[in-house]
């Protein structure tokens, strides 16, 4: 059983708190009792590799993700089984961010760091924003990078019921992510995280996955099945 919080974003998303660092993020997850921990910025992987290093040094189990933006404006959380292709698929991403500059003083700053919480930089182009890229275009994307898609926050705002009225059955998901109490949705699995931006707001140890391993994760994630 492995307690987890697979949809935080760190100070890379605009949105979120400026000290969403990897030391502050991983140390708050292994506090809270967590066991697996993943990072889904918007539309960027820049922080992953700090976050990795982090969280490998608090010892926590570590997916990488993103969070991405469709052209619909419905968010997709995809999570990879290795930093490489995490990577590759934050790499693809980059050249279909809307073409505008981000306005730190307006959105929020979008800071790079490394796993000791130094600063690195900042991204320059606005992560928030939808792609120009469809819903079946960006899950070709997740799924050429051998990653695994399931839609965030299905029922609030740029969620894909909340945006679309539906979940494709075509699109094959078998696992979304819902608010606790929310009703189950017919073949699907769920997933609860804490979407958070701030420190406090990080999950307690409270959801569980039956799994042993990462490798249990993902099965669960991409088949909505655990093999524990
Ligand atoms: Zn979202
Ligand atoms: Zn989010």
């Amino acid at each position: 059983m492995l307690y987890y919080d697979l949809h935080i974003h760190s100070c890379l998303s605009p949105c979120a708190q400026d000290d969403m660092t990897p030391q502050n993020v991983c140390g708050m997850a292994r506090l809270k009792g967590l066991d697996v921990i993943a990072l889904t910025d918007h539309n960027s992987g820049g922080n992953l590799v700090a976050f990795s290093k982090a969280a490998w040094e608090y010892g926590l189990l570590f997916i990488p993700g993103m969070e991405l933006c469709t052209a619909e404006e419905v968010h997709i959380l995809a999570y990879f089984q290795n930093l490489d292709d995490a990577l590759l698929a934050s790499e693809a991403v980059r050249s279909h961010l809307p073409k505008k500059k981000n306005k730190p003083d307006f959105f929020g700053r979008q800071l790079l760091v490394d796993e000791k919480d130094q600063p690195c930089g900042e991204e320059d182009a606005l992560l928030i924003g939808a792609l120009d890229l469809s819903l079946e275009e960006t899950l070709a994307l997740i799924r050429s990078c051998s990653g695994i898609a399931v839609p965030a926050h299905v029922n609030r705002g740029y969620g894909m019921i909340y945006t679309l009225g539906f979940i494709p059955q075509q699109a094959g998901f078998k696992v979304v992510e819902q608010g606790v109490g929310e009703a189950p949705i017919k073949g699907m699995k769920c997933i609860h995280n804490s979407d958070a931006h701030d420190l406090g707001a990080i999950s307690e140890r409270e959801n569980a996955l039956l799994a042993d391993d990462l490798d249990g994760v993902l099965t669960f994630l991409r088949e909505g099945r655990t093999t524990a």
